[in-house]
């Protein structure tokens, strides 16, 4: 059982993204024993992932360790575990890792634990098209890109090297937009004299999507110009066509007009759908409130759940007003909810509902490139990509990370390198290898039980 002895309300925080983090960083000065409980023990910038992906960054610039960015809360402990379980009646939490579980009570929850890829059913896919949502999942593709480099460069025949040389990216939203061409530029300039056999040069990025559209929550001009751009880059953009299936050697796509047909492609990328924690659907159960298709719960306009005054749900897990799944709808929630709770225990009023404030949003295409939407202003080219510079530099966590985040910058964009080009064999089968030893592995690895309870194990985990 986890629990203080100041007699202070306690706040239990579950999740150490951009939700967890602002909500922690809101409750700093309150009366109150936060509990911060991250199944990882680092923040995740997701924005950059894909530079990690890439090479352009280092996993620990964008993934600073949680317990140091909070080492000066002294209201506030960091708790490494997975939490599977959360009592609404009892009003406990309950958090595994290797094989140890705790019992967290708490007065006020906060439940920020994001969302995950989701295959449309299709978890099958996730074997030869990984999404990309953690570091690991940066790291897997990092080792499979660059990878791909290599085998082609050993390759015997024509046909071996295309399907080595291509690139599916799936998903044509932000993520895929940077993704698809950072993997161009990553081929067209990075790469261009290192190989003596093959020519990187001729690699063929696709980018592909079901939707008509490229960047669609941008609006038309900005989606359209995104796409050109991206064909300068070398992007092939495909679009109106729907994955139908995947293999280790390629994937099958329908198009719209009904005809089937296949990309050879060693490297294939998902990043289309989110499915949010499993947690939201045990919320839903307990509570009533409606949970969605994609995993999302039905908030109050308060963010608390039916009931639950006490319960907050924040960021990518509600489901409100059609609010997007981006870090700004999380950060001005936690806030929020952090205030809700001071109120409460100042025996002030309720503030009135969550209104969100759009700030915006933004995504770079290539090297000086990227298309900014305000609204009202629109930018694309070279501002919006010194915009998107700012910004970013801005919320990356910590001045240290910043400097060498700059230096990388330097390195990638007024350069041609990469600084971050290890990939080592444990990031590249880590993950499947996991997966086919099973959740056994966990426990027997660390001397705890033997079984971790599959009854409290609501996350849906398929490995340790
Ligand atoms: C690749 C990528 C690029 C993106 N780019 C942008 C962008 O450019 N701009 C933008 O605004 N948004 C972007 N987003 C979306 C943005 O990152 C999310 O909307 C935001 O992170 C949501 O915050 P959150 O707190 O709800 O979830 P997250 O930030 O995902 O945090 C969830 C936290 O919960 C933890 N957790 C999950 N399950 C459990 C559990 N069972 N027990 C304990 N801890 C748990 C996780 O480890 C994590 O710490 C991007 C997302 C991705 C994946």
């Amino acid at each position: 059982m986890s629990d203080t002895s100041s007699g202070r309300p306690r706040v239990v925080i579950i999740g150490s993204g951009f939700g967890g983090l602002f909500a922690a960083q809101a409750l700093r000065k309150a009366p109150v024993d936060v509990t911060v409980i991250g199944k990882t023990s680092h923040h995740l910038f997701q924005p950059l992932l894909y530079q990690v992906a890439t090479g352009i960054l280092s996993e620990g610039e964008i993934a600073p360790a949680t317990r140091e960015i909070l080492r000066r809360h002294e209201n506030t402990r960091v708790v490494l575990g997975e939490v599977t379980g959360i009592d609404l009646a009892a009003r406990t939490v309950t958090s595994h890792v290797l094989g140890r579980s705790t019992v967290h009570p708490y007065d006020e929850l906060i439940v920020a634990a994001g969302a995950g890829q989701s295959y449309f059913g299709n978890d099958r896919f996730a074997e030869f098209a990984p999404g990309m949502k953690s570091i690991d999942d940066a790291l897997e593709l990092r080792g499979r890109i660059f990878g791909a480099f290599e085998l082609a460069e050993l390759a015997e025949t024509q046909e071996e090297i295309d399907r080595l040389l291509t690139f599916v990216v799936v998903g044509a939203g932000p993520t895929g937009v940077e993704m698809a061409g950072q993997i161009a530029e990553l081929a067209h300039r990075t790469l261009r004299r290192d190989f003596r056999r093959i020519d990187p040069t001729t690699a063929r990025v696709v980018l592909l999507d079901a939707a008509p559209a490229v960047l669609p929550s941008f609006g038309e001009k900005l989606g359209g110009r995104a796409r050109r751009q991206l064909n300068q880059t070398g992007v092939e953009v495909q679009l109106g066509a729907m994955v139908t299936d995947v293999d280790a050697d390629g994937i099958e796509i329908k198009d719209a007009d009904g005809q089937v047909r296949r990309i050879n492609a060693a490297t294939k990328i998902w990043a289309a759908g989110v499915q949010a924690s499993p947690l939201g659907r045990l919320l839903g159960e307990q509570s009533g409130a409606e949970v969605d298709r994609a995993g999302r719960v039905a908030v109050q306009s308060d963010l608390t759940l039916p009931g639950h005054p006490e319960v907050h749900v924040v960021g990518d897990m509600i489901a409100l007003d059609k609010l997007p799944g981006v870090a700004q709808v999380a950060i001005q929630g936690a806030r929020y909810s952090a205030e809700a709770i001071k109120r409460r225990l100042a025996g002030k009023a309720p503030k009135g509902p969550f209104e969100y404030h759009d700030k915006g949003s933004m995504a770079t295409i290539s090297r000086f490139h990227a298309v900014v939407d305000l609204g009202r202003l629109k930018f694309e080219g070279f501002i919006a990509w010194l915009m998107w510079l700012a910004l970013h530099l801005f919320y990356i966590v910590g001045f240290k990370s910043r400097i060498t985040t700059v230096l990388h910058w330097l390195v990638s964009f007024l350069g041609r390198g990469r600084s971050q080009r290890v990939a080592t064999q444990q990031q590249v089968y880590g993950r499947l290898a996991l997966e086919h030893v099973g959740p056994g592995f966990e426990a027997s690895k660390t001397g705890g039980p033997k079984t971790t309870p599959a009854d409290v194990d609501v996350t849906g985990r398929a490995s340790a």
